[in-house]
């Protein structure tokens, strides 16, 4: 039995285990961390043998082959101690896709992906076709895989995840935007990023589809040199201007009743209603899914209005590049709620559209001198809080009726919150109360 240990004991480890299990290799576990307690159970009832809180080394060197978690960087010292043993390290996406002949749709790029990959999956299944969701966004590939038969996997795929690919090969690949993102882990150099991202069409063939944004300067410049074999399709805001969606074969959709809003939505649908319909779905059908399709939560979520003020919770934006499309996609003066943990922003980017598009910014974070700096030369309205009670409160003094209150924060949210999504939830939380308040 082919020994492979699988190092993280998370949602990635656990569905490598499940299926590494059904495929007869015989498993060890180990996380370095405490593993959840759900799971603990998961793998207490597989069998699977595991460690939590070590790593006992002279064990994992006898692997034949190591399945590693996106999150383990590669630079740390076990991994490079695998490497230099001679043991491959691949990813559980790697692992997955050499157990399954069901046709791959995986979606990349620095922002966007949760939100095409589930509306690329919501596609195909209002078009009827049979089709599971899974990498980054719910449950992992290795999970499905083991314990569904698809027709179909929408998968959404960090550059940590293709960074362990080797042979993985999607039908169709879907790259939406390289801009700058978790630098630190690529010793802080754009193009080692940008590398990692494009793995994710290196192993593509002929007949497979590679659909790229080609507003993109990072992709263009990588393209530029580069003779690819797979069949190419490239989207652009031309494409999808003012929400009408043309695609390559001459179909028009339109966006006026979707719930996504925005340019860089547009051009999110875009991409994956091409995805779709290499996949067979047809276009009245695309139709009604873009129609009904409810994206994740945190995500330009429209909250609610209030004396005429509309409050969105946009907490995902964690890097620059979201905060200035989510800008883009404002149409009435913003009140913006900004700042975290910085991840080395440049707020270049959107000092024009702060220019002419708002009128206060609330920092919501612990060290907000960087954007006091940066925004004091642009704005006379800068404040600071410390809770996402106190930030809405604020913003609420300055908006008026007609105005929107914005929190997109260009930050991590570890300073204050326990994640992005305990920041959203908080926000929303605020907002009712005042809605509440207000109305009584
Ligand atoms: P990801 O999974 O890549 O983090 P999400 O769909 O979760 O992407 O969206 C993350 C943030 O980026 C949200 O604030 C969202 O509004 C914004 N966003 C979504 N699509 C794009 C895009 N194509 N370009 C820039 N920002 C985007």
């Amino acid at each position: 039995m082919k020994k492979l240990i699988i190092l993280g004991g998370g949602e990635s480890g656990v569905g490598a285990a499940i299926l590494g299990k059904k495929a007869g290799y015989e498993i060890f576990l180990s996380d370095q961390g405490k593993i959840k307690d759900v799971y603990i159970k998961e793998l207490d009832q597989l069998g699977v043998e595991y460690e939590q809180e070590k790593h006992t080394e002279e064990r994992i060197l006898k692997a034949e082959e190591v399945v590693k978690s996106p999150g383990i960087p590669d630079k740390a010292e076990l991994i490079q101690k695998i490497r230099r043993a001679g043991i491959p390290v691949i990813s559980e996406i790697e692992f997955a896709g050499r157990h399954t002949t069901s046709k791959i749709i995986a979606i990349t790029g620095s922002n966007g992906k949760t939100t095409t990959t589930s509306l690329t999956h919501h596609l195909l299944k209002t078009a009827h076709i049979d089709a599971g969701m899974a990498g980054n966004v719910g449950y992992s590939f290795a999970r499905l895989v083991a314990e569904s038969n698809k027709l179909v996997y929408a998968l959404e795929l960090s550059s940590f995840q293709l960074d362990g690919i080797e042979n993985f090969r999607p039908d169709v690949s879907v790259l939406l935007n390289i801009t700058p993102d978790h630098l630190d882990r690529y010793d802080h150099r754009m193009e080692s990023y940008a590398r990692s991202k494009f793995r994710i069409m290196m192993n593509q063939k002929e007949n497979d589809l590679f659909i790229y944004n080609k507003d993109s300067a990072a992709i263009a410049d990588f393209l530029r040199h580069r003779r690819l074999r797979m069949q190419k399709l490239a989207v652009s805001e031309k494409y999808c201007k003012d929400g009408v969606l043309r695609t390559q074969q001459g179909a028009v959709l339109s966006m006026a009743k979707s719930a996504l809003k925005g340019p860089h939505n547009w051009l999110n649908a875009l991409c994956a209603v091409e995805a779709a319909m290499a996949m067979g779905a047809s276009p009245d059908l695309i139709q009604k899914g873009l129609n009904t399709f409810v994206n994740a939560a945190h995500r330009l979520e429209m909250v609610a209005k209030i004396k005429g003020v509309e409050y969105f919770n946009d907490s995902k934006a964690t890097n620059v590049d979201s905060v200035f499309w989510a800008l883009k996609a404002m149409t009435k003066p913003v009140v913006l709620i900004l700042g975290g943990q910085d991840k080395g922003n440049d707020y270049e980017q959107i000092a024009q559209l702060t220019k002419e598009k708002v009128k206060a910014i609330v920092c919501l974070g612990v060290d907000n001198e960087k954007i006091k700096t940066f925004f004091s030369a642009i704005l006379d309205e800068i404040i600071e809080t410390r809770s996402a009670a106190e930030a809405v409160r604020s913003a609420s003094k300055f908006a008026q009726s007609g105005d929107a209150v914005l929190l997109s924060p260009a930050c991590a949210s570890f300073d204050l919150f326990k994640n992005y999504e305990d920041r959203g939830d908080q926000f929303k939380a605020a907002v009712k109360a005042l809605q509440v308040k207000t109305a009584l």
